[in-house]
């Protein structure tokens, strides 16, 4: 009888073990899909701030992505700028827009005031589908650092504290590690830094190119693609992940089923 419930106990105690989780907890990562980043539309507000060509266009296919079963949490980062940031050009005598200075020791592209805190233009995107998220890191709040990663401020000096949130949500959750889909607002900035620190937390990262916006021509994509790429981080398609080609579990729920 004893031993009846010893093998009873083992074989629940094996299907147990079975159940969990061997790999690692995938992350979608949406970086920036904020007003602030839209070009100007009069219908909505916080747009035009520092408009990036092509951004809005990218939502639907962020939304599709956010709806699929591949991904085991959705993340998105806010930029949250205090509103006399040290990024805006405004806050520095003579200087315009993209002009580049020397900023605390870290060298820094001069922006137009954007994304400023409890404004419009650091509110998400309307059409953005946020149901699943189920985390904000927010970034940027110091005024005297930028920061373009949701992992580190531009100076590598302060985490944001995003990472070890991954790693303990994957451990409570009985994933092995952790994976980062990067999609957002825009290359070569926001995504490509918060690619590059996802690579150095020690994380396999992906980008999907056709859910990425992009400032600048063709040379600096390819730039930009070939910096990455040879960092550790994997392009891939929208539809290598919606339509099942790629290798994993692709099981799309709500819109391209
Ligand atoms: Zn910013």
């Amino acid at each position: 009888m004893t031993i009846t419930i010893i093998v009873a106990l083992l074989i629940l105690a094996a299907l147990a073990y079975a159940g969990m989780p061997k790999r690692p907890m995938r992350v979608l990562l949406r970086v920036d899909i904020q007003n602030g980043f839209m070009p100007k539309d009069d219908k909505i507000p916080g747009t035009g701030e520092l408009p990036v060509d092509g951004a809005p266009e990218i939502v639907p296919t962020v939304n599709a992505l956010s709806n699929c079963d591949r991904f085991d949490s959705v993340v998105d980062t806010q930029d949250f700028h205090p509103v006399d940031h040290e990024s805006f050009y405004t806050q520095h005598e003579g200087k315009k827009p993209f002009d580049e200075i020397d900023l605390h020791g870290v060298r820094q592209t001069l922006w137009n005031p954007h994304c400023r805190q409890n404004t419009p233009g650091c509110e998400f995107y309307p059409t953005l589908d946020r149901s699943r998220v189920a985390f904000t890191q927010r970034k940027g709040m110091n005024k005297q650092r930028d920061s373009y990663s949701g992992f580190w401020d531009n100076g590598h000096k302060e985490s944001t504290g995003l990472a070890d949130y991954l790693r303990a949500e994957a451990r409570r959750r009985g994933f092995k590690g952790v994976e980062v889909t990067v999609v957002g607002v825009t290359r070569p900035f926001c995504d490509t830094y918060t690619a590059w620190d996802s690579v150095d937390e020690g994380f396999k990262t992906y980008l999907v190119e056709d859910a990425c916006s992009m400032l600048g021509d063709a040379a600096a994509e390819k730039a930009d693609r070939e910096r990455l790429t040879g960092h550790g981080v994997v392009f891939v398609k929208a539809n290598d992940i919606l339509r099942g080609s790629g290798a994993g579990c692709w099981n799309p729920r709500g819109q391209w089923k």
